[in-house]
């Protein structure tokens, strides 16, 4: 076994482990849930049963790992040595499923996003990359706060001490 062999056998190793709750997944799923969004997991009834669900949102995440998703970073590349092409052709037919799924669920209302395990390594590259759900999800909540008021209503002063204090929880963790 050679150097360059073991960086791939390492990736495919791992990716064999077919885990619903992988370590990227429990990473972004921490740092959300410390955000304050709620979610549900592994939507069963949804196209490629997305990791994460905002159901009010309507919203999913996927959570892709590098390998299987052939994401263009050095985990996505390597092609085990052994049986190379049937390898080659499995992948392939998961990055075809994933476009076939993101069509169903933006055909169906859903906004589609994801995030690759690389990008879950590292704290703040994660935040990075997680800022364009996390606005979508408070943009969510805003429209929410309007929604709910009853139409043609003022808001009473009790009404609007809660949804002030809804506001400044939002607030609070926007900042942090
Ligand atoms: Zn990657």
């Amino acid at each position: 076994m050679t150097d360059v062999l073991t960086p791939a056998q390492r990736s495919y190793n791992m990716s064999r482990i077919r885990s619903a709750h992988t370590q990227p997944e429990l990473r972004v799923r921490s740092y959300l849930h410390g955000l304050g969004f709620r979610y549900r997991l592994h939507g069963k009834s949804l196209p490629g049963k997305p990791d994460l669900v905002f159901a009010r949102a309507r919203a999913v995440l996927f959570v892709h790992g590098c390998f299987w998703h052939m994401h263009r970073c050095k985990r996505g590349k390597p092609v085990p040595a052994t049986n190379a092409s049937f390898w080659a052709n499995k992948r392939r037919l998961n990055v075809e499923r994933d476009r076939r799924n993101r069509k169903a669920l933006r055909a169906d209302g859903w906004r589609v996003f994801e995030i690759w395990e690389c990008h879950t390594r590292d704290e703040e590259k994660m935040r990075t990359k997680l800022e364009p759900l996390i606005g979508f999800l408070r943009a969510a909540i805003e429209r929410r706060f309007i929604e709910h008021r009853p139409a043609g209503s003022r808001p009473s002063n009790s009404s609007r001490t809660s949804e002030a204090s809804r506001r400044s929880s939002v607030s609070a963790a926007r900042a942090g």
